[in-house]
C-alpha cells in the first residue's frame, strides 16, 4: 500500500527521481532548491516553481555545499541551506513547508521536506559518533563509513506510531500539554527499545489515555521530515478502562462524537488529518 500523503515519495514520483549522492555531478544546468530555516525560498511572483540555475538571484547562490539529490523534471536538482539570518533580495520570499501556512503546494512542500531531511542527515553525520573521526560516504546511498574505526552509519529515521481509537461512534482524542487550548489530535508516540509497533500503540494509548485497546490494524504511513520521522498509522478498538489524561504529557483526553470533532485535529498535511478524514466516520 502506498499512502498518497504529502512528504511521501508517491506525492512527487512524476516530478522527482532520487539519485545516490556519489554520482558524477557535472555542470549540467538544473534546479536549485534553497532552504532557509523551515521554509523554501522561491521567486515571489512564481511561488510554485523552483529556481532554475539561471534565475537564482546572485546573492542567494551558495559558493559551495550544493548537493545533488536527484532529478527534478528531468534535470539535476541541487539543494543547499541558506543562513537563517541572510536577508532575501527583493522579489524572493520564504514559504514554510510545514503548517500552519499552506501557501506552498503539496509537491513543493514534499521536495522541500526531502531536501531538509537529507541536509539534516548530512549535518549530523560529518563525524563518527563512536570515535569522532571524519566520515566518508559509502557508495550507492546515503550511508557513511568512519575510516578510523570502521563503523558504518546510516540515515536515522525514527518510527513514531499514531492511532485512531474508536468506541462505537466516538473517537479518542488527546491534548498534549504543549498544545493550545481547544487543539486535539490522535494518540502518538515514538517506538521504544524492545517494542513492536503494535506494542508501542498499546503502550502509548495506556500512557496517554489510561485505557486498553484491541484489534490493532495498520492503515498507512507518512514520512515526516521534521526532522526525520516516519509516522505509522493504526486503527484500534476500545477494550476497557476509563479515559484519563496523565496530567503531565497529556492534559486532556476524551471521547468525541465522530460528527462533532474539535477544531483542526492535526494539520492539513498530516497523517492525523488523513486518518480522521478516511477512517473517522462509520457512515
Ligand atoms: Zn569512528
Amino acid at each position: 500500500m502506498s499512502t498518497l500523503l504529502p512528504f511521501n515519495t508517491t506525492m512527487i514520483c512524476q516530478l522527482f527521481t532520487p539519485l545516490p549522492p556519489d554520482g558524477v555531478d557535472d555542470a549540467t544546468p538544473g534546479f536549485l532548491l534553497l532552504l532557509q530555516s523551515s521554509s523554501l525560498v522561491l521567486h515571489a511572483d512564481t511561488t510554485q516553481e523552483l529556481f532554475f540555475d539561471e534565475t537564482v538571484p546572485a546573492g542567494l547562490r551558495p559558493a559551495s555545499g550544493l548537493l545533488r539529490i536527484g532529478d527534478w523534471r528531468g534535470k539535476p536538482l541541487r539543494v543547499a541551506r541558506l543562513p537563517s539570518e541572510l536577508p532575501l533580495p527583493d522579489g524572493c520570499e520564504a514559504l514554510p513547508f510545514q503548517g500552519p501556512d499552506f501557501r506552498l503546494d503539496n509537491t513543493l512542500a514534499t521536495i522541500a521536506g526531502r531536501a531538509a531531511q537529507i541536509l539534516h542527515w548530512e549535518r549530523r553525520s560529518r563525524f563518527c559518533s563512536h570515535c569522532g573521526g571524519a566520515m566518508v560516504r559509502l557508495p550507492g546511498g546515503w550511508g557513511k563509513r568512519c575510516p578510523a574505526c570502521g563503523d558504518e552509519h546510516f540515515p536515522h529515521i525514527h518510527p513514531c506510531i499514531i492511532v485512531l481509537v474508536r468506541r462505537g461512534d466516538t473517537l479518542l482524542l488527546i491534548r498534549n500539554a504543549t498544545w493550545s487550548v481547544g487543539r486535539f489530535s490522535l494518540v502518538a508516540g515514538f517506538l521504544d527499545f524492545g517494542e513492536s509497533l503494535e506494542e508501542c500503540v498499546r503502550r502509548e494509548v495506556r500512557e496517554e489515555a489510561a485505557i486498553e485497546i484491541d484489534n490493532i490494524r495498520y492503515i498507512g504511513s507518512q514520512c515526516w521530515p521534521f526532522p526525520s520521522q516516519v509516522m505509522v498509522g493504526f486503527l484500534a478498538d476500545y477494550a476497557g478502562g476509563d479515559v484519563a489524561a496523565d496530567g503531565v504529557e497529556v492534559v486532556e483526553a476524551g471521547w468525541f462524537p465522530e460528527d462533532e470533532l474539535p477544531m483542526s485535529p492535526g494539520g492539513k498535511r498530516s497523517i492525523a488529518r488523513w486518518i480522521l478524514d478516511t477512517y473517522g466516520r462509520t457512515s
